[in-house]
């Protein structure tokens, strides 16, 4: 089969490799230059991914072991360390070097062409044939969508496809990333990962991270947009607050989307698949994707190569896939991540340093998995709550929406039923 692939991704390169190898023919678009390649910094990715599929690491030099994350109440009067043992910490990974590794590797099996923007979807007699690049006409069997949360392919679909034009503004987060100077003789910090939760109450989260190289990581991100007199001001609280943070940026200083919510609810139509951030696959807490995107890669790839074709049978059989190991626990965080940026930030301040929220819990809404509140443990916490009574049972009923929508997004159905499919889109829209 013809496979066009746009955007050299993580998803995309990983996909390539896959598809290449399995004897398909398979071409990766990708509009920037090899040498400007995604990000040049680091961010943390999971160490347990290179493991399940069985992918390389890059050279020792190019990550480190991630520190444990100190949770900030927006009052900033409670800090919550999360303690996590070292070896199941993520990775800070640059992310420059494992993209040239990557590329590599596909570039084995698959042609790379750097430098080439694809243009628009090829569609004909309502269809996706392909894709324009230059000008030109290019044919293929399967376009693989890696071309992030903004994709102008995804945007220009028929409507017949029924596939999210676009997410809607509160579901994307625009956050400053930088890599300040540290001040010169500033004092070492009680804790070098804090993460700001509503940072000054606004609806986002900030950090302030201190790496092993002795260059302070900040990221002021909020939901919607970031206009710059919300940054500047955030700029000024996060340093008052972090007086390691200098002026002077030595690596990154822009502003960059990054989708937070649940995956879409369609992520396939005829001759056409979405992939990572362009089908928002990332973790709604903190919007990390890097992994999802090489995990729905493989479960493509395996759809594919199994069935031999790229029917709308097949590839509904990677978004079960994806769904039911990835997908239906991002529904669920989602819901809890809509709850905490719409809390009143007291409340947050109320909870946190009460315990009512826990470590774990935290642990569990960055790593966008379950916030489990049961009967036993709710009775415990009315302890902790009391008189706050009304929050904590407005807080279990999202936890309690949060799970049902979980299951109900489990619950996806196996087959390509048209009927079937539309009605469980349905009832996921419902609770959002
Ligand atoms: C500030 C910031 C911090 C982040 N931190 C983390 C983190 O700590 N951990 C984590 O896992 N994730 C993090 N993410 C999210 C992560 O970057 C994405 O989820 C991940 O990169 C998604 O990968 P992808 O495979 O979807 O491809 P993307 O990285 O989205 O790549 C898309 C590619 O498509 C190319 N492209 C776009 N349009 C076209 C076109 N028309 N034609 C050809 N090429 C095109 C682009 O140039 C790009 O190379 C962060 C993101 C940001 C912005």
């Amino acid at each position: 089969m013809k496979i066009i692939v746009i955007g050299a991704g993580l998803g995309g390169l990983v996909a390539a490799e896959i598809l290449g190898r399995n004897g398909h023919e398979v071409s990766v678009l990708e509009k920037c230059e090899k040498e400007n390649l995604t990000y040049d910094w680091h961010d943390d990715i999971s160490r347990d991914i290179f493991t399940e599929l069985k992918l390389p690491l890059p050279e020792a030099k190019h990550f480190f072991t991630k520190g444990c994350w100190t949770f900030v109440t927006p009052d900033e009067k409670t800090e919550v360390f999360v303690d996590l043992p070292e070896e199941t910490r993520d990775y800070s990974m640059e992310r420059r070097a494992l993209a040239h590794l990557y590329v590599e590797r596909a570039e084995r099996y698959a042609k790379i062409q750097f430098g080439t923007e694809a243009e628009a979807l090829l569609v004909e007699q309502g269809e996706v044939k392909g894709v324009i690049a230059g000008g030109e006409k290019l044919y293929a069997d399967l376009v693989i969508d890696n071309s992030g949360v903004f994709s102008k392919l995804r945007e220009s679909l028929p409507d017949s496809y029924k596939i999210e034009k676009n997410p809607a503004k509160n579901e994307v987060f625009f956050a400053y990333r930088a890599f300040h100077k540290r001040a010169e003789g500033s004092p070492d910090p009680q804790y070098t990962n804090k993460v700001y939760l509503k940072h000054i109450g606004e609806e986002g989260i900030s950090w302030c991270v201190l790496d092993p190289s002795g260059t302070v990581n900040i990221l002021i991100g909020r939901i919607g947009e970031l206009p710059k007199e919300i940054f500047d001001n955030a700029y000024q609280k996060l340093k008052q607050s972090n007086p390691i943070i200098s002026d002077e940026v030595v690596r990154g200083g822009g502003i960059h989307a990054i989708p937070v919510r649940h995956p879409a609810l369609r992520l396939t139509g005829k001759g056409y698949a979405l992939l990572g951030d362009s089908a928002f696959m990332t973790i709604p807490m903190m919007g990390s994707g890097m992994a999802n995107s090489m995990i729905a890669a493989s479960l493509l790839a395996d759809a594919v190569i199994k069935a031999g074709n790229a029917s709308p049978e097949t590839l509904w059989r990677y978004q079960v896939a994806y769904y039911k190991k990835v997908g239906y626990t991002h529904t669920g965080a989602d819901l809890l991540k809509r709850w905490m940026l719409s809390a009143d930030a007291r409340d947050l301040d109320f909870l946190l340093s009460k315990g009512v929220i826990s470590q774990q819990d935290l642990k569990n809404g960055a790593s966008g998995t379950d916030i489990s509140l049961s009967f036993g443990v709710i009775l415990n916490k009315i302890k902790c709550a009391f008189p706050r009574i009304g929050l904590l049972l407005n807080l279990k009923a999202t936890i309690d929406k949060s799970k049902k929508a979980k299951k109900d997004a489990l619950a996806i159905p196996e087959t390509y039923d048209l009927h079937a499919i539309e009605q469980w889109e349905k009832k996921i829209k419902s609770y959002f």
